[in-house]
């Protein structure tokens, strides 16, 4: 069975011959994978600044954005039927009896960094034909997501930052946890941004995606598709982009680049929120003091928050939020796949720009 995998210490990206997976404990199920995406932490990987193969291992299998079907489950599967849609969950729990995070079920808050993660630390990923899991890692998805439900995985970065956001709204007691009315700016129009404008639209919000593509970008019209609207970062510094913006209650920061992320969030008012979901790999040295910055935050009562992984709740939230999305935007979300590779051609799509919104990796689609 051929997998796309990365073995670091030769340096060497390529179809490797991997083991056929296979059911070894009673609650194991196999899946025949249809799609991976690919993202940054793919590309990462690549450039070897990351990425850790199984221990005893040489070579790591890429891709942690999967869908996949059921071919068959173990006694104490607990209702995988043959053919059920399923997004696996990417990271798995440390061991260790301290982590009171991984042992109350909530390793994306693991505080000792021994986690393990499917196609990026410690554990080979999705990019082969069939893979083994245990039941209590999977999510199921309904049949009807099977052309988008690759999306579940990148969707979750907002489903848990909008989970943590709607327990910071509460602080308010005047408004409780209701996202609705808010006006919350998305800076970036990468994947991670794109799905969270749409989970803050279903969610009521107000939204203006600001990207550094110009105003008749499709991402122009992608926006307008779902009832939010684009500024295009192309010409103006953000110091004078958000001024005109009015007011601006949230700032979901999908950019991945410190100095747009920085003059945004000095640019909010009271009780803003800023969630940071991006680790930058662009330097550019931001417009922004930081005595004047920290000042903004404490007169302000900002929150700023940063968030990384997703626990089954936000997993179970971007499943039913991308049901949501197709209800009624289908030819919005289906235009954010613009990308697809065959197994054979993925280091392609890996190692090259690309360009478009998500490249994904198709393999046993059909
Ligand atoms: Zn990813
Ligand atoms: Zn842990």
């Amino acid at each position: 069975m051929k997998a796309l995998a990365v073995t670091p210490a030769l340096r060497l990206i390529g179809l490797v011959d991997h083991l056929e997976p296979a059911l070894r404990a009673p609650d194991d199920v196999l899946l025949r994978v249809l799609r991976v995406g690919v993202c940054g932490t793919d590309r990462e990987i690549c450039a070897f600044d990351y990425g850790t193969p199984p221990a005893g291992e040489g070579y790591l299998v890429l891709g942690h954005e999967s869908l996949a079907e059921v071919v068959s489950a173990g006694p104490e599967a607990g209702g995988f039927a043959p053919g059920q849609l399923v997004v696996p969950m990417v990271r798995r729990p440390c061991a260790d009896p301290a982590c009171d995070a991984c042992r109350a079920g909530r390793q994306d808050f693991c505080v000792t960094g021994g986690y393990v993660e499917r196609g990026i630390k410690g554990a080979h990923g999705f990019m082969t034909a069939r893979v083994v899991d245990a039941a209590r890692w999977l999510v199921p998805v309904p049949a009807e997501l099977r052309d988008v439900g690759v999306l579940v995985e990148p969707l979750t970065i907002a489903e848990k930052a909008l989970l943590e956001v709607r327990r910071m709204l509460d602080r308010m007691p005047w408004r409780g946890e209701d996202l609705a009315g808010l006006h919350a700016v998305v800076l970036g129009g990468g994947p991670v941004g794109l799905l969270g404008a749409m989970a803050l639209r279903v969610a009521g919000c107000r939204v203006t995606l600001v990207s550094r593509q110009g105003a008749a970008d499709v991402r122009a019209g992608l926006l307008e598709s779902i009832g939010g609207s684009y500024v295009s970062s192309a010409d103006t510094p953000l110091a004078t982009l958000f001024p005109p913006l009015g007011r601006v209650d949230l700032v979901y920061e999908a950019v991945g680049a410190e100095a747009p992320a920085f003059e945004a969030l000095a640019a909010l008012g009271p009780n803003a929120l800023f969630v940071f979901t991006g680790v930058p790999g662009r330097r550019g040295a931001p417009d922004v003091d930081g005595g004047v910055l920290m000042r903004s935050v404490v007169l302000n009562n900002q929150v700023v928050l940063g968030t990384v992984n997703a626990g089954r709740d936000a997993y179970e939230a971007a499943v039913a939020d991308l049901g949501r999305f197709m209800a009624l935007w289908p030819d919005a979300v289906r235009a954010l796949i613009t990308n697809r590779f065959p197994l054979a051609g993925a280091r392609e799509a890996l190692v090259t720009r690309v360009g478009g919104i998500k490249t994904v990796v198709e393999i046993g689609a059909a």
